[in-house]
């Protein structure tokens, strides 16, 4: 599924190719994603100019000349850049035609990816205005996490994993940050020190940008906007490495079931 690091991976490998370019059409060639395309969208957005490709949470933001497309991957889509022209394959179900002779096209197998409209403020956009902080906004530091992990006897990696909490971290990378911050993932989140608390608000921050700056990590279906894999994978402490030996201290990494997700440890590291 992508994470925060393969939709900004995502954003910035398109965003070089749609900005300050003008909208031909939209082809929409299955409408029945998560929720249904609108109809009549090409006509709307045709004309329009891209002014930015930002990223809340895991929605990429095309921001054109009147309003604002939201663009979501869900569990498997994929955005890329293809020449106009480019013949379909499988599960192409959108194609955003520019005036570069380039177009964006979405290939989602699963459909649970997402297009919306708005011509409003699109912070207030029903799907993005109850998001909890990103790990990279001001208000995410370590008195914040301090703050909501208090009274919570929920595990740590749960908390972290809880998007009304905080957005973004999923579960390779709350993985990787309690891996880094010496956490171990079945903690309560009220058993966390200050200095705990402080070092995952900073761990989480680097395992992100260490993958983002890597171009997310490949599993399965992620491909990035110009095809190539995420190299973030050769990068991991912990996640899908049970058994294998820590990469500090040579104790084998341990896997635990979760919630139904995979947790993985050092249990001589993280305490
Ligand atoms: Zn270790």
């Amino acid at each position: 599924m992508p994470e925060l690091p393969e939709v900004e991976t995502t954003r910035r490998g398109i965003e070089p190719h749609v900005l300050g370019r003008t909208v031909v059409t939209l082809e929409v060639h299955e409408p029945r994603l998560r929720w249904r395309v609108p109809e009549g969208l090409a006509a709307q957005i045709a004309g329009q100019r891209v002014e930015r490709a930002s990223r809340r949470a895991k929605y990429l933001l095309l921001e054109l000349t009147h309003g604002t497309l939201l663009w979501h991957l869900g569990m498997s889509g994929s955005l890329r850049v293809l020449r106009a022209g480019t013949p379909r394959g499988l599960h192409d179900h959108v194609d955003l035609i520019l005036d570069s002779g380039f177009l964006l096209r979405f290939n989602d197998p699963r459909r649970f990816g997402s297009l919306h409209y708005t011509t409003e403020d699109p912070s207030g956009h029903p799907l993005l205005a109850r998001l909890a902080p990103e790990p990279f906004d001001s208000q995410f530091d370590a008195d914040y996490l301090w703050r909501i992990t208090r009274r919570r006897r929920v595990a740590i990696k749960a908390l972290l994993m809880n998007s009304r909490l905080v957005v973004g971290v999923g579960n390779i990378y709350a993985n990787e940050a309690l891996f880094r911050a010496r956490v171990r993932p079945r903690r309560a989140a009220s058993s966390l020190t200050r200095l705990e608390a402080q070092r995952l608000a900073r761990a989480i921050r680097a395992v992100l940008t260490v993958a983002i700056r890597a171009g997310g990590t490949t599993l399965r279906d992620y491909v990035g906007a110009d095809g190539n894999p995420g190299y973030f994978r050769q990068k991991l402490y912990v996640y899908e490495r049970d058994g294998e030996p820590c990469r500090l201290c040579r104790t084998p990494v341990r896997a635990i079931t979760q919630g139904q997700r995979s947790s993985y440890y050092c249990p001589a590291c993280q305490k």
